[in-house]
């Protein structure tokens, strides 16, 4: 087994495998990927027309309920359901505190998927580029006299830094990232980039006709005085020439939260890794294998650690090292190798200087959104994709103004939401990862006639409209190591977050405006038909979306990465998951962590 490659990269989802891409494809270049996780083949990938190695619920299959039994946790001895693309909680748990020292408890928030591919395999692929504002936020608000709603000392903006790289610039990378990928959506109506307009034409794949449902959140959102457009998507419409995949028929309204069994759905295998192994370019993915620590010396890493699929230490070595874990796994993998070398390691990543930023800034984002009930109409959700529409309203300045915002977000109409009965079942009465089954499982009237009642009134007869917008940076919401050892006798990750009262603010804006889009679209819909939401006051949700911890800057006194993400006091160490991000963005992250990737990618020599 080779041992030394020009670049090894850490981690195959949506951060790692852009790098992977670019430089296994320059001539005489070598790269690894190192995968915790195991390689889900598609139906095409098998063998004599044998089923995928997918699932029909990725996310909580791994047979009959548990109990938590870490010792010390204030939900030890809670029952969870466990994955088979995830840790067991009991055997790497993430811990988890908010800043008022409730906890700590185990939690599986903040893993996305382990598998080659990482959350892209599980994602619903909404795709969508951030606001212009979003890579300028401190900028933009130091000309800004609007009251900040609920923050009258506008305490919100205390450690927000602007992206040291410009929308404009980056422009060129959503644009990379949107022809390798593979999205279908449309640009026309996406008003956030409108100084910066898409080309022409631009790199979508047509969308499928939306699903009927979906057609009162866009009459909904236009009655509101909204431009729309169709939410771009990961998943491939058309043949795609990049990765070579065939157009097909898919049912993708299966796939949030599901690995697609047919690569329809672009994860960063089918579109990214599998189409470069298969051109025969020198690109090894190793799976199954978890990175234990780095070793350096002096400013360069020079071992990577890690275990092979039997257990095995073993070691290899990379000109250049990208980490790519997903960002709590890469803070954590960091600390760790600080921790095996404090006077190395540890000093060149500044682990125990006070004032450090490694872990420091932990974001994730502001969501949540509004429900309503279509009477006497059942929908096939299945047969459509996570999203059909969005709209941009509420990252325009002259929204933010109106309303004494820091910063907007995006709203999307979710289709697939509980397209199943499973996952009807699944999220009933769910507050967070951890609690998915309890409303069911505990409820002893959905038995007999009550089940069929029951799905008779919510299966296919639910829509909703979601918001994502961005989290406001605090230095305090942190990844710290505890303790508590995993199983291969790793302290594990401590994930220390609160809301920021601003983020109510933000959240209470954006839900109740999805409940307008919902009451100006729905005929005959009231406001005591419909519900809304957020997640503040339940810090522990963290959407999937697991950004900061290393935030890239323009000096070494605020962040953790150069502006190439590249670590400060290191010469060959790149970090290039959603741990890059010093705000969140008006969006769902993935598109960006992919742009950045490609970016990074084609800086490092
Ligand atoms: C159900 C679900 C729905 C989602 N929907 C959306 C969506 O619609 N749109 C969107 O933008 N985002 C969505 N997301 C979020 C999206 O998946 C993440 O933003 C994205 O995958 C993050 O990229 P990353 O590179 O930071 O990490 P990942 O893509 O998770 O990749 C990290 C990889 O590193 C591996 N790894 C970790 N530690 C080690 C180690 N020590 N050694 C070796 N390998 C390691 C992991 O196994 C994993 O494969 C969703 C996520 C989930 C779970």
């Amino acid at each position: 087994m080779r041992d030394q490659f020009d670049i090894v990269i850490i981690g195959s989802g949506a951060g790692g495998a852009p790098v992977a891409y670019v430089h296994a494809r320059r001539k005489d270049r070598s790269v690894l990927v190192l995968e915790k996780g195991p390689l889900l083949r598609t139906q095409d990938e098998q063998d004599g027309g044998n089923l995928s190695d997918f699932k029909r619920d990725e996310m909580f299959n791994a047979g009959a309920e548990r109990i938590i039994n870490v010792p010390g946790m204030t939900n030890s001895g809670h029952p969870f359901f466990a994955s088979h693309i995830e840790p067991d909680l009991n055997d790497e748990p993430h811990i988890f505190s908010d800043l008022a020292g409730n906890g700590p408890r185990v939690t599986i928030e903040g893993y996305t998927a382990q598998v080659v591919g990482g959350g892209t395999q599980l994602y619903g692929g909404v795709s969508l580029r951030f606001a212009e504002t979003d890579f300028s936020l401190a900028t933009f608000n130091a000309t800004r006299t609007v009251p900040l709603k609920g923050d009258p000392t506008r305490d919100a903006l205390r450690h927000v830094i602007d992206w040291p790289i410009a929308y404009k610039n980056f422009i060129p990378y959503y644009e990379k990232a949107e022809r390798l990928v593979g999205i279908n959506g449309t640009s026309s109506g996406q008003a956030k980039s409108q100084n910066f307009p898409f080309t022409t034409p631009d790199q979508y794949q047509v969308p499928r006709a939306p699903n009927p449902i979906s057609l009162y959140a866009e009459a909904g959102m236009k009655a509101c005085g909204f431009d729309t457009y169709r939410t771009p998507l990961a998943v491939i419409t058309d043949h795609h020439a990049p990765s070579g995949r065939k157009a097909g028929d898919p049912l993708v309204g299966y796939v949030n939260r599901y690995g697609d069994p047919l690569g329809y759905k672009s994860s960063t295998w089918v579109s990214l890794l599998r189409p470069t192994i298969r051109k025969g370019h020198d690109l090894e993915v190793r799976p199954n294998c978890t990175v234990t620590h780095l070793v350096s010396n002096g400013r360069k890493v020079t071992e990577v650690h890690y275990r092979d699929e039997s257990g095995r230490e073993r070691i290899v070595r990379g000109t250049y090292v990208v980490v790519a874990c997903s960002a709590i796994e890469s803070v954590r993998l960091m600390m760790l190798s600080a921790e095996h070398d404090r006077t190395g390691f540890g000093k060149a990543i500044r682990f125990e200087e006070s004032g450090s930023h490694l872990g420091r800034y932990f974001l994730t984002h502001a969501f949540g959104g509004a429900e309503v009930a279509i009477k006497r109409h059942r929908f096939d959700k299945s047969i459509s994709l996570d999203s059909d529409f969005a709209t941009d309203a509420c990252a325009q300045p002259a929204f933010l103004d109106e309303h004494g915002l820091w910063a907007g977000g995006a709203i999307y109409n979710n289709t697939s939401d509980q397209c199943l009965p499973i996952t009807l079942a699944r999220t009933d009465g769910s507050t967070d990862l951890d609690t998915f089954w309890a409303g069911f499982s505990g409820d002893m009237a959905k038995r007999g006639d009550g089940i069929i009642d029951w799905l008779n009134k919510d299966f296919g007869t639910r829509l909703s409209v979601s918001f994502m917008a961005n989290q406001v940076p605090r230095y305090d919401n942190r990844i710290e190591l505890h303790p508590t050892l995993d199983k291969w006798g790793r302290k594990s990750a401590h994930i220390i977050k609160d809301w920021h009262p601003h983020d109510g603010a933000v959240m209470s804006t954006l839900a109740a405006v999805c409940e307008d889009i919902l009451l100006a679209g729905v005929p005959g819909a009231t406001r005591d038909d419909i519900s809304e939401g957020s997640v503040y006051g339940n810090a522990v949700r963290v959407a999937n979306h697991i950004l900061g911890g290393m935030r890239f800057g323009e000096t070494e006194a605020e962040s953790v990465l150069d502006t190439d993400c590249r670590v400060w006091g290191f010469e060959n160490l790149y970090v290039t998951d959603g741990a890059f991000m010093p705000t969140s963005g008006g969006g769902n992250p993935t598109l960006t962590i992919q742009a950045n990737a490609f970016r990074v990618a084609d800086l490092i020599p």
